[in-house]
């Protein structure tokens, strides 16, 4: 029988990681499957006993998506660095009777900003908005991409701030990294390369960045995919930024990651991420 390995979340209905994996598995030759499983919310053990449930199954693996990163956190037994500092998992593995967990969201969006977009960030001056998950997962891979400056700004600050104090202990790459609010933003000059990770696009709406922070010629970067030309990277356009990029290379890239994790090879993800992309005007 084929190795089993599954995303779940809930809603699960637009997840694009059973054809990611699919076309991953078919370009390496491995022998898995890998499908789609709605967790349920209700009761509090739901999701970790679906995981049970696949794992008694004979399933090797499994992404795991919202709203249930947290709590696949919690019912792991042994966690990488990534993971323990964003407080999140998007990817397990069952071996032994353990859960390994793992968190490659932050590797996928660099890998993409930096080998596929070709943005290096050493000695830039780069600005994340947003302190949420997916800001958590990066911030640990973006210090190590050395930037000159690394700015987080949330609209509560206070979770900025958290999160830029628990990774300044693993800052040893000597780049500034500081938090502040939307306010301050507009006295801190323009930035090389500034990135959306806030959920803001999910709803249409605009985080309130002002325009002073984007550099003609520089970079902008939307977590959300799918979503065409949203109003950050259209206030982006307008000001003058060279490079735009939604976050379908990061989905692909995180995926490539897991897959290497599991299976030991890692696929190419050029056409994939081509055939996957909507165009953003
Ligand atoms: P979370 O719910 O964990 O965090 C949401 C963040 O957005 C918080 O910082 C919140 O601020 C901020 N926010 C929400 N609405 C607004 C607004 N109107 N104005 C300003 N800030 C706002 O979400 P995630 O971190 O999990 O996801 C963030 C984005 O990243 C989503 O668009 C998601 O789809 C995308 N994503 C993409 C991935 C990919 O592979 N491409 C992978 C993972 C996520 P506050 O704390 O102040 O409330």
């Amino acid at each position: 029988m084929s190795d089993r390995y599954a995303v779940i979340g809930n809603p699960i209905g637009h997840t694009k990681s059973p054809l990611i994996h699919g076309f991953f598995a078919q370009e390496t030759g491995q022998d898995m499957s890998y499908g789609a499983i709605e967790g349920p919310v209700e009761p509090a053990s739901g999701f970790s006993d679906s995981v049970k449930r696949f794992i008694a199954a004979g399933g090797r693996g499994m992404n795991v998506t919202a709203p249930f990163k947290l709590a696949a956190f919690a019912m792991s037994d042994e966690r990488s660095e990534r993971a323990q500092l964003s407080g999140a998992v998007n990817a397990m593995k069952f071996e032994g009777g353990r859960i390994i967990a793992e968190n490659f969201d932050g590797v996928g969006l660099v890998r993409d900003i930096e080998v596929n977009l070709h943005q290096p960030m050493v000695g830039k001056r780069v600005l994340i908005l947003g302190a949420g998950g997916a800001a958590r997962g990066a911030l640990l891979p973006f210090v190590a991409a050395r930037p000159a400056e690394l700015v987080v700004a949330n609209r509560h600050v206070d979770k900025a701030r958290a999160l830029v104090e628990q990774v300044a202990r693993s800052n040893t790459a000597g780049g500034s990294l500081t938090a502040c609010g939307y306010a301050d933003l507009a006295a801190l000059g323009r930035f090389d390369l500034v990135i959306n990770a806030t959920s803001a696009s999910l709803t249409g709406q605009l985080p309130p960045v002002p325009a002073s922070v984007f550099s003609a010629g520089g970079s902008a970067y939307e977590l959300a995919y799918g979503k065409g030309l949203t109003p950050f990277l259209r206030l982006a356009r307008d000001a003058g930024v060279e490079s735009i990029a939604d976050g379908v290379g990061m989905l692909v890239e995180q995926a490539a990651e897991a897959f290497a994790w599991w299976r030991g090879v890692r696929p190419e993800t050029r056409a994939l991420i081509e055939r996957l992309t909507v165009p953003l005007d």
